[in-house]
């Protein structure tokens, strides 16, 4: 066994090996594209070849080669490039959505629109006039760009942008609370996901929470008796991810509004998903729109950019002239600024905006949770059709494929009751097969790219409402790989 390590190749050959190999066939004698040194760098090469000499040395160890034959480099390379193609890839990658959650939180929640995409990548490669005011060549400012948008669009006296709306309620309270008081319903202390706290958020400002009401009712009274020299402002949030049903109450914006005005206190509104436009005419109601919130008397309010508005990531802040001077003077700006490519995907996103049609037919979040049952229908049997008639276990019957109906969500928080009807490509390993529901689940997060699905009812559900019909065959490509018929 000793003298089967020495017959190891040395890490040089390996990677002058790899190094040489500009491409190759794969079984399907297809080309293989991986000029693996081109594009990573080599340092990572050269540990991923330790790495997988290292493996190597623990098999001679177990036992596993008979002979030195098979240590050659010859022998042992289409391995090791696996091995080295597998850990060379970026671990932060592209995968196929079949969950059906259109804003997924954990799967990067919304797509950008084609015009956006091409807008980040614009202002990523290019220098640009992010700060610099082309009518006077002078200094300008980087929230100009989006600020007339803004206000059209929900029609706010003024509006800037943030990086993510939690640093907008954030940077809100900062500016108008801190240090006194702001009263809130208890009913609407909600946690948003990933351990973000609304009360917690709003302790860091420095802001002091002033709870009322009952955690299921809240009376405009209680607002009333809470009012203290010390009050800064009101604040309603809306309760994202969950509804109160039964003996509830709370108290509306307008009502809240007049309140406040007789006492010369702001209404804080923090909409969460916030969308421009309303959805009742497709199965979702309920979702208050910016517009309504400012119109209905908020003097600020704050949604997200990624969440139903189907932008990049940012917190919107939009509301009465003073005091969004104030919070753009606010320190605490300059450290929650937006980048540049997200300013751009959201100009772009916010001007579909303009013509609410083009909006529902170019922003990807709309298009998929607007989805109507015949097409997801037609998408389910043509992706059930494919991989019926192109994977090999479905062909000798160890992979059932039926469509089903199903439900998918919005996600995001949005529309938390919503139940968005779909068809669903059921997958159902027979009796036999080598593999069952859930490794077949679990070995397609292994994929390339991995594909993420769900398990309901003992089959794995492929979603077409989260997946782009240019992806059908991708799904199929995964599910060989998972299948091992690569
Ligand atoms: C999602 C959400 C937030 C946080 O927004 P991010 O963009 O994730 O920072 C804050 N408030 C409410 C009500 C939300 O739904």
């Amino acid at each position: 066994m000793t003298t089967l390590f020495r017959h190891l190749p040395a890490v040089d050959q390996c990677l002058a090996a790899l190094a040489a190999d500009t491409g190759r066939l794969d079984k399907a004698l297809r080309p293989v594209l991986h000029p693996v040194l081109h594009s990573v760098p080599r340092p990572l090469v050269k540990d991923l070849v330790n790495e997988f000499l290292n493996l190597v040395r623990e098999e001679i160890r177990a036992g596993a080669f008979a002979d030195e034959a098979q240590l050659s480099l010859a022998a042992l390379y289409p391995r090791m490039l696996a091995y080295v193609r597998q850990g060379a890839k970026p671990r932060f990658r592209r995968v196929l959505n079949a969950t059906g959650v259109v804003v997924h939180t954990n799967m990067g929640r919304s797509l950008l629109a084609p015009e956006a995409v091409a807008a980040v990548s614009e202002a990523a490669a290019h220098y640009s006039n992010l700060e610099f005011d082309l009518a006077t060549g002078e200094r300008g400012s980087r929230y100009a760009h989006v600020e007339a948008l803004l206000c059209r669009l929900t029609g706010a006296e003024a509006g800037l942008v943030v990086n993510n709306n939690a640093a907008a309620v954030l940077i809100v309270l900062d500016t108008l609370c801190q240090g006194r008081e702001v009263i809130v319903s208890r009913g609407q202390l909600v946690e948003i996901g990933g351990s973000f706290r609304i009360p917690e958020v709003m302790a860091k400002s420095g802001a002091i929470l002033r709870e009322v009401g009952a955690t299921n009712r809240t009376h405009l009274r209680d607002y009333e008796q809470a009012i203290t020299l010390e009050t800064a402002a009101f604040m309603k949030v809306h309760t994202s991810n969950f509804r109160q049903v039964g003996f509830v109450k709370e108290v509306p914006l307008c009502e809240l509004k007049t309140l406040a005005a007789t006492f010369g206190l702001p209404v804080i509104e923090d909409l969460g998903s916030g969308s421009l436009l309303r959805f009742d005419a497709d199965g979702l109601p309920g979702e208050p729109t910016a517009a309504e919130s400012i119109a209905e008397g908020a003097d600020v309010v704050t949604f997200s950019g990624d969440k139903v508005l189907g932008g990049p990531q940012a917190g919107i802040i939009v509301g009465r002239r003073e005091i969004i001077e104030r919070i753009k003077k606010n320190p605490l700006n300059r450290a929650l600024r937006i980048d540049k490519m997200t300013l751009a995907a959201l100009e772009a996103t916010l001007r579909l905006y303009l013509d609410p049609e083009l909006a529902r037919g170019r922003v990807p979040t709309l298009c998929m949770m607007t989805r109507t049952l015949t097409s997801l229908r037609a998408q389910a049997a043509r992706l059930a059709g494919l991989l019926k008639k192109r994977l090999p276990w479905c062909l000798d019957g160890r992979l059932e494929v039926s469509v089903r109906r199903g439900v998918s969500r919005v996600g995001g928080g949005a529309f938390p009751e919503a139940d968005l009807p779909t068809a669903l490509v059921a997958l159902n390993p027979r009796e036999g097969a080598p593999m069952n529901v859930d490794g077949l689940r679990q070995a397609l997060l292994a994929t390339d790219p991995p594909l993420v699905a769900r398990v309901e009812d003992g089959a794995l559900c492929l979603d077409p409402r989260t997946l782009d019909s240019s992806e059908h065959t991708l799904v199929l490509d995964a599910l060989r790989q998972a299948l091992g018929e690569s």
